[in-house]
């Protein structure tokens, strides 16, 4: 199968907690996978839970494989507990990093983010990013996140 755009494919719910997830080619699933995990990734489509309590990270969409967080080698930086929280998986920028430039450097756009943080540089979303999408929606949430918490005044 060459499509696995998102209109293209039906999504299929996590065979450990039952939300549906988010598509993802094999390609990036190959890429992230422990070694001795690759071999078991055969299949050009798979979801990614996005339930941040479930360990499942990627799954197949039969639901007969799946791989949890202890089987990638990056941390997936919504899923509880990650460490680092990468926001940009290509140049190693941190959730925390781009909340620092939005807070105390004011930052107000991605593009003033990544100037700052160094976002974005190099990038090769598809193979870095878990979801094998660019890293832009990611950093607009923590921008929209920080400014909430400047509104509020909590720090
Ligand atoms: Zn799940």
């Amino acid at each position: 199968m060459k499509i696995f755009g998102q209109a293209a494919l039906k999504i299929e719910p996590c065979p450990l907690c039952g939300k549906s997830g988010r598509p993802v080619g094999g390609i990036t699933v190959r890429h992230l996978l422990l070694e001795a995990y690759r071999e078991e990734a055969t299949s050009e489509a798979y979801f990614m839970c996005m339930n941040e309590d479930c360990d499942v990270v990627y799954y197949e969409t039969d639901g007969a494989t799946s791989f949890t967080k202890q089987e990638i080698e990056v941390p997936i930086w919504f899923k509880r507990d990650a460490n680092p929280r990468y926001a940009c998986y290509c140049s190693h920028v941190t959730v925390e990093d781009v909340m620092d430039a939005v807070i105390h450097q004011g930052a107000r756009t991605v593009s003033e983010v990544n100037r700052l943080t160094g976002a974005m540089k190099n990038a090769n979303c598809k193979l870095n990013n878990p979801l094998g999408v660019c890293c832009h929606g990611v950093i607009q949430d923590v921008i929209d996140q920080g400014f909430a918490r400047l509104k509020t005044g909590a720090e």
